[in-house]
């Protein structure tokens, strides 16, 4: 999914009650640490323009920053420190395993499959990518109904 759902779906779930910075942060930050320094490096260096990069355009850092933050393996042990220490603060840190879950099925192998993981398996799915209107429709109208929701219960 794009980075601004998952830091809403990240704040919808996880970040309504306490923490919510943190989980619009942890929801988005997979795609910030990979996709977003990438973004910032091409804006930088004048090199930035509209649309998905091709894969030959991307530095080999980004597919391991990419594992690192798409990774069930990485996240949750972190997620269990985060957990030892702060409860609530954990709850917030969810928004980070849920973001996997969500690019996990809408992301096809042809343009970064998700790793859930890496680095013990290479196991991914074909996924169907999010930017088909079937999948970004539905997400656009569910994340609307949880947004509402939430700020209804305000
Ligand atoms: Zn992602």
């Amino acid at each position: 999914m794009d980075t601004l759902s998952h830091a809403l779906w990240g704040y919808g779930l996880f970040g309504y009650k306490r923490y919510p910075w943190t989980a619009i942060f942890f929801g988005a930050m997979p795609d910030l640490i990979s996709f977003g320094l990438f973004l910032l490096m091409n804006v930088a260096t004048g090199n930035w323009y509209f649309g998905k990069p091709s894969l030959a355009s991307i530095p080999d850092w980004l597919f391991l920053t990419y594992s690192v933050g798409h990774s069930f393996i990485i996240c949750l042990p972190i997620i269990y420190c985060g957990y030892r220490f702060n409860r609530a603060l954990a709850m917030a840190m969810l928004a980070w395993p849920f973001h996997i879950v969500l690019d996990f099925p809408f992301h096809s192998k042809a343009f970064f499959a998700t790793p859930i993981f890496w680095p013990i398996s290479d196991f991914k799915i074909d996924g169907i990518p999010w930017t088909h209107w079937y999948i970004w429709y539905p997400n656009i109208l569910f994340l609307s109904i949880l947004l509402i929701y939430r700020f209804k219960k305000r």
